[in-house]
């Protein structure tokens, strides 16, 4: 690691929970590719944005979803006119760019989208076009992240072992109160003291595991009722439009998840 690491960073807000940031650079020097895995809205996307400002790299993300195919990603001809030209995909523009390549909810994606990428997981760090026939090598600064939500997928959307041992994987969880009150406050320029009641509120929903909660309330939730509140919204309704009917439709659950709200607000 250069003497840089303590620089403050450039980019966009990321309040590091852990040693996430030191691990992402070390392995962004080595040529390692990074598996980001942890509940949505846990600031996965967030430091990646964060850390490609601070290493000076462009960021090339692609949201994965149960459609994306490996033509999406490299590339495809395209009719022009009478012609048919060549279209780079995202995939194909970070490798040459040597940007850093963020591929979010990767075992959302289809088969095919892990077998393009394992030539440059490894020493090859080359992309092959299919069809074109090239073989694209990655530029220097090239770096591959994907993320992955173990809870979310419940089995469903396993990634193979065979390609989850070619990441260097780095866990995130919902952070502590605490820190997590920092976090709410300087993004969103609330009340430190609604900073912290959010994070209370986040703290008991997360705690209280018979509730029934397909997924726990992210960070992301908090931000957002953390500018509703600050925009002049009372604090139990924008608790209620940004958090709980976010996390049900349950009308039952609902009213409960409500009740909570009242003994923090
Ligand atoms: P993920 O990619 O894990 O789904 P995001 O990175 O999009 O989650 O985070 C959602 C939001 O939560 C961000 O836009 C940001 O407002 C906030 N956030 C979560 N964790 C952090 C953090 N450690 N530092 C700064 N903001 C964070």
């Amino acid at each position: 690691m250069n003497g840089d690491a303590a620089a403050p960073l450039a980019g966009p807000y990321y309040r590091p929970l852990g040693e996430e940031c030191v691990l992402f650079e070390h392995a962004w020097r080595r040529n390692l590719p990074v598996l980001l895995k942890g509940p949505t809205g846990s600031g996965k996307s967030r430091m990646v944005e964060a850390m490609a400002a601070r290493l000076g790299r462009p960021l090339v993300t692609v949201a994965c979803h149960d459609e994306t195919s490996a033509v999406d990603l490299v590339g495809r001809y395209m009719l022009q006119g009478d012609r048919t030209v060549w279209q780079d995909g995202p995939v194909t523009r970070a490798v040459r760019e040597g940007a850093i390549l963020y591929l979010d909810e990767i075992a959302e994606a289809r088969p095919d989208v892990v077998v393009v990428l394992h030539p440059l997981t490894d020493h090859r760090r080359r992309l092959f076009v299919e069809r074109r026939d090239e073989v694209v090598e990655a530029a220097p600064g090239f770096g591959l992240v994907v993320s992955f939500n173990p809870g979310y997928q419940r089995g469903l959307k396993e990634l193979k072992p065979s390609t989850r041992q070619r990441f260097v994987a780095i866990r995130f969880d919902y952070p502590e109160p605490a820190i997590e009150a920092e976090i709410v406050h300087a993004e969103t320029g609330v009340d430190a003291a609604v900073a912290k009641r959010l994070a209370q509120l986040a703290h008991k929903l997360r705690s209280v595991g018979e509730l029934g909660l397909g997924e726990p309330p992210s960070t992301r939730l908090l931000v957002d009722a953390a500018r509703l509140i600050d925009s002049g919204v009372p604090p139990r309704l924008a608790c209620r439009a940004a958090i709980v009917e976010a996390l049900t439709d349950d009308a039952e659950l609902a009213r409960g998840l409500a009740d909570l709200v009242a003994l923090v607000f």
